[in-house]
């Protein structure tokens, strides 16, 4: 019955289902830069980089999770992807379509195939609005209509995130944290999006519930063919359920790769660094480990470390870093990195260069 009530949505919704594997969504350069003013006639004095040249791709039904520490720039790329936000450079292109600079206008039927899940689901819900209301809006605002009314349509999307249907005309303070973000899953997938940004959508939440709404995320995916531009702060929240993953340092992507390379081989030192702080179960393996403390902050995006803009922070930099920006290549099948230096190079010619991307865990 639940699957009845999608379809048709769906079936009004998406003129072309694309094939998984075949690219969906492709960035490069992308670029945001926020303009620091001052003085009467507000003239820009300096710019805030936030996002300085990211180069990805996105293929559907996979996961690509964004990592870094806060200030890296992965919640304003999340945005621009979405076009919460408006580029100040660079490209996005949404199923071949270019998409970076398309109007408002031209953006909302867009918006049923790129959706967002915000951090937050105490602040993204509005506490006036039934959970009725909310999950409905999209059906309303985007005039879709379904085949037995919004009502038994939003039913059906409650049971599909594991809430009691019975529950449409409560409030979202009658829920907890982690019902209410199931809440904010269930608006998103109310018009079947092809593509989701999920920003953090687990660090608000209580240790205990992360790991029910990253397994829903992922079982959500499985069932309905989804496709995850994940954001996280912390590595091992995206382990499990992330096909590639790209690491995010002041505005640049320092490493992406397949999920196994990266937390098997990790060669940038930020990656590295990060790695060594995610807890490790296994007590015997934990000992090999040792933890780096990187030192200092991240410096501001108003100004950042020119050429490789980790050296202020690095163990490992020389002259080079400080007057040479690393490019980001292709050190292994499908890894690439921007490092003049990297580490565990050496592994990679003891190590077979099997498939790169492992399938997700079901
Ligand atoms: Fe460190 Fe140099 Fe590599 Fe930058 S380029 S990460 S400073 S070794």
């Amino acid at each position: 019955m639940r699957d009845e009530t999608l379809t048709t949505v769906q079936d009004q919704t998406a003129p072309a289902e694309p094939r998984l594997g075949e690219e969906i969504l492709a960035v490069s350069g992308l670029q945001k830069h926020f303009p620091v003013r001052k003085g009467l006639l507000q003239r820009q004095v300096a710019a805030v980089q936030a996002v300085d040249g990211l180069d990805f791709t996105v293929t559907m039904g996979e996961t690509l999770s964004l990592v870094g520490e806060s200030g890296c720039g992965k919640t304003t790329t999340g945005r621009l992807l979405t076009r919460l936000l408006e580029p100040t450079g660079g490209k996005i292109v949404f199923e071949g379509r270019d998409i970076t600079h398309i109007s408002l206008r031209a953006m909302r039927p867009l918006r049923r195939d790129v959706q967002m899940i915000f951090q937050d689901p105490y602040s993204s819900l509005n506490p006036r609005h039934t959970v009725g209301t909310i999950v409905g809006a999209p059906f309303r605002l985007q005039k879709v209509k379904t085949d037995h009314g919004i009502k038994r349509a939003v039913q059906e999307l409650l049971e599909l995130v594991g809430l009691n249907p019975e529950h449409y005309n409560r409030y979202p303070h009658e829920f907890s944290g982690g019902q209410r973000q199931r809440i904010g899953i269930a608006r998103t997938l109310a018009l079947r999006p092809k593509l989701i940004v999920a920003d953090e959508p687990v660090s608000a939440l209580d240790v205990s519930i992360q790991a029910q709404v990253i397994n829903l995320l992922d079982d959500l995916q499985n069932e309905l063919n989804l496709t995850y531009v994940m954001i996280a702060h912390d590595l091992s929240v995206v382990r499990h359920v992330s096909d590639r993953v790209a690491v995010m340092y002041l505005g640049k992507i320092v490493e992406l790769a397949g999920r196994t390379a990266l937390y098997e081989r990790p060669m940038h030192p930020y990656t590295v660094a990060l790695l060594s702080a995610v807890p490790i179960p296994d007590p015997e393996r934990r000992t090999k480990r040792e933890r780096i403390r990187l030192q200092g902050d991240v410096p501001s995006p108003l100004n950042p470390p020119p050429a490789c803009r980790f050296h202020t922070r690095c163990w490992k930099a020389q002259e080079v870093c400080r007057t040479e920006e690393p490019p980001l290549v292709d050190l292994a099948p499908g890894h690439k990195v921007a490092c003049h230096f990297p580490e565990n190079q050496e592994a990679i010619t003891v190590l077979p260069v099997g498939p790169v991307e492992e399938p997700v865990d079901s």
